[in-house]
Order: C-alpha cells, then sequence, then structure tokens
C-alpha cells in the first residue's frame, strides 16, 4: 500500500516534493505535549530524517521523555509504566477538526528488549489525524488504549489534551510520532515539514529559544 501511495504523492506533486526551502505552513504548530522531550528520530534532512524514502513520514518525529542520564525509564524499564513519557497527556498541535481516530488497540507490554507488537492489528496502533487547513493535516500515533477523549467531527483547539501517549502499534518503547501530511489519507498523502512557533531546542547543553523553527533529531524541545 506504501508503494501505490508513492506513485501517487509523486503525480500529485508532480516529482517536486514539499521541502522546508520551499513549503510555508498554513497553522502554527506548537509541540504535541508539556515538559522537555527528546526528538528520538526526525529532523529535515536526509540524515536526521525519521525515514527519508518513506514519503508518507520524511518529516516525521519520534518523541519520548528522559532523565538527566538520558534514559527514558526508571527501574528495569520493563513495564510500560517504567517509562517517563506512558501516560502523558498528549496536546492538539493546533486548531482543526478531527477527521480520523483509532482508539482500541492494545498497548504491547513486552518492553526493554526491542521487540515489537507483530500481531497488532494496525502497525500506527492508536492514532488521531486531526485537519488543521485545506491541505495540512497531523498525524499523531501509538497512543494507549482509549486514551482517546474527542471524537470525529470536534472541533480542537491549540494545546487541548486529546488522548494518552502509549505504546500500541508498532512500538519498541512507549513514545509518540507525529508528523503532518497533505491529506486526510495516510497511505497517499505528502509528508510536509513542521516550522513549530515558540520553541526551545537544547542540543549537546546548548538552548536555544527560537520564535518559528524547525526541530532535528537529538535535540530537547519544548513549548515556551
Ligand atoms: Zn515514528
Amino acid at each position: 500500500m506504501q508503494l501505490i501511495g508513492h506513485v501517487d504523492i509523486r503525480l500529485e506533486n508532480k516529482g517536486r516534493l514539499p521541502n522546508p526551502a520551499t513549503y510555508k505552513n498554513k497553522a502554527n504548530y506548537r509541540l504535541p505535549f508539556s515538559e522537555e522531550w527528546l526528538t528520538v528520530n526526525g529532523g529535515t534532512s536526509k540524515e536526521n530524517s525519521h525515514s527519508w524514502s518513506i514519503l508518507t513520514q520524511r518529516y516525521a518525529y519520534d518523541f519520548i521523555i528522559v532523565n538527566e542520564n538520558g534514559l527514558s525509564y526508571k527501574n528495569e524499564g520493563k513495564d510500560l509504566n517504567d517509562y517517563f513519557c506512558f501516560g502523558k497527556e498528549i496536546l492538539c498541535p493546533a486548531d482543526g477538526i478531527i477527521v480520523e481516530i483509532q482508539n482500541t488497540i492494545k498497548d504491547y507490554k513486552r518492553v526493554g528488549d526491542n521487540s515489537i507488537d507483530w500481531k497488532t492489528k494496525d502497525f500506527r496502533g492508536n492514532y488521531l489525524i486531526i485537519q488543521h487547513a485545506k491541505d495540512e493535516f497531523s498525524f499523531i500515533a501509538h497512543l494507549k488504549q482509549k486514551s482517546i477523549k474527542v471524537k470525529v467531527g470536534d472541533s480542537v483547539t491549540k494545546s487541548q489534551a486529546l488522548g494518552l501517549c502509549g505504546n500500541s502499534g508498532h512500538s519498541t518503547e512507549p513514545h509518540i510520532h507525529f508528523h503532518l501530511q497533505s491529506k486526510k489519507n495516510f497511505w497517499t498523502a505528502a509528508s510536509l515539514p513542521i516550522r513549530f512557533a515558540k520553541i526551545s531546542r537544547k542540543q549537546n547543553a546548548i538552548t536555544m529559544i527560537k520564535e518559528h523553527s524547525y526541530i532535528e533529531k537529538n535535540e530537547l524541545v519544548k513549548n515556551v
């Protein structure tokens, strides 16, 4: 299905895919959480990209929470509740309307051994798709089972709590996946770069506070 989508994406974009140099976001985005999280995957370059060759996820991000030692869990990390981000509130990144939801996928309980739930009904796990503008949609995935509080058709506002971080779908440990897409359809939309508003980016103990900025892999990020 992803290969079929790729043909569509290239045709619809006439071979020129959206990129940070030419694409202007239509909505004003904030990170979909409070507190400081780590960008474990994602960025605007091929080197940092979550998955450069997967056109639907080229500018996607995976976020977790780590402690001062860089660990994402306490104790042994063998229990979902050991993970700092598990159960954290996920917030609406910009005003919009909920257009698609999945809320019934089980959280994978086996953590700490890098395995994933091959038997899951959907590798995306529990997710939300929010329309922010004509051709701009948020996709947020791996939410906790039955934690999504909104329904299709609901108007949502920036910073509104939508659900909780989980470990559903293909996920080696609790995290959230966030990307912007050009259409509602996850399989055929092009991934869009996300310029965040009012953001703090920390890398190698250097903090930058930006009015508008893209973010990159291995940065500790938070809304300011
Ligand atoms: Zn991801």
